[in-house]
């Protein structure tokens, strides 16, 4: 069977999440507050009223006109995903093929490098600087010398919480000549998102989720915001139907609501500084500044696996990031609930 898949696939990693039996979750950057129960009664009522035997429209205008309008740009050049993870997958099939080039900063995002590997690209990875900023310069030179078809910039970047300035957003954009996607997944968080760019350059994609401030990652519903004839060309490949009716409907009701929800975001920004604040206290960890909703720390004594099963057997779920480049002493954590905060905070004090 083996020989049946392609080389580039057989030799990937498997890319998967370990389980971990715990009480509060801390490990994926999600929201930790639940929508609340009328808003989900709400969405489940509308759902009773449709027909579920029946595909969703081909085009679901009324979802996508709402998330432009949300999102501040034109509908028709919006696409829905079904997670951000999967407009990622569209993009880099659509304009990565066997030997060809993607830049990368790092450490970031994983599934960037995932994907692109199993498309047989070439990926080349920017490491940031010792203090987590971008590298501006060596990514332009990079995408310059291999004339890369892509460039994938994530910011605020997973896991560091780094934000790119918008002038730096520019200057790769206007300095290299493939394709920029830049990956708002946390956007919320930081003082606001680069969308307007998509009025001046064609070569800009800029992708966000319902995952993180919206709280509904397991809704899986992301969308891409592209100048129009970049979205047609991409919608030329999309997967029809690949945002089912009860995310659609479900986004929508999320989105009529959004007003008396997006309070969420100040509470969070508020927790993560006081944990980025208690952290600092802490003389055997190093916090880095975040404009996400999560914080990166290293652990400067123990190291960070045996951090991580202390947090653990105390019911608190991390994620151990040292495996990513440049961040062997590296531990990050999701904001939670003022709760789980305080939990985490006394937790970690003993821990480290
Ligand atoms: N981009 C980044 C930077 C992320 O961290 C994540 C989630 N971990 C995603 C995209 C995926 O988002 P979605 O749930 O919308 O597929």
């Amino acid at each position: 069977m083996s020989e049946l898949i392609r080389s580039e696939i057989f030799s990937l990693d498997e890319y998967t999440l370990q389980r971990y039996p715990h009480r509060i979750k801390l490990n994926q950057n999600e929201n930790p507050f639940e929508l609340p129960q009328d808003i989900k009664a709400e969405i489940l009522e509308r759902l009773g009223a449709i027909s579920w035997s029946r595909y969703p429209a081909f085009i679901p205008q009324r979802q996508i006109d709402a998330v432009a309008q949300y999102a501040g740009w034109v509908p028709d050049g919006t696409l829905l995903g079904n997670g951000s993870n999967d407009l990622l997958q569209l993009i880099f099939m659509s304009v990565l093929e066997r030997n060809q080039t993607v830049v990368i900063s790092q450490p970031t995002f994983t599934l960037y490098k995932i994907l692109a590997r199993g498309l047989a690209a070439d990926v080349v990875e920017i490491l940031m600087t010792p203090d987590f900023q971008f590298d501006v310069d060596g990514i332009i030179a990079a995408a310059r010398r291999t004339e890369a078809r892509l460039v994938v910039i994530c910011s605020p970047n997973n896991p560091t919480g780094t934000l790119m300035p918008e002038t730096d957003v520019v200057r790769i954009i206007e300095e290299t000549e493939g394709l920029v996607v830049l990956d708002e997944a946390y956007v919320h968080f930081a003082p606001g998102s680069l969308c307007h760019l998509l009025m001046r350059y064609d070569r800009l994609i800029i992708l966000q989720t319902f995952s993180k401030a919206m709280g509904a990652a397991g809704l899986r519903f992301g969308y891409a915001l592209a100048p129009v004839d970049l979205a047609h060309q991409l919608n030329k490949i999309k997967l029809p139907y690949s945002v089912n009716i009860f995310t659609l409907v479900a986004a929508e009701v999320l989105l009529e609501h959004w007003n008396h929800l997006e309070g969420w975001i100040d509470t969070l920004i508020r927790e993560r500084e006081r944990v980025k604040a208690g952290l600092q206290k802490l003389p055997q960890c190093k916090v880095y500044p975040s404009s996400a909703n999560f914080l990166l720390f290293e652990s400067l004594r123990r190291k960070p696996a045996e951090v991580f099963d202390l947090l653990l057997k105390k019911g608190i779920l991390i994620r151990n990031v040292s495996s990513y480049p440049m961040l062997g002493r590296g531990l990050r954590v999701s904001t939670g609930t003022p709760e789980e905060n305080t939990a985490f905070l006394n937790a970690i004090r003993e821990a480290l």
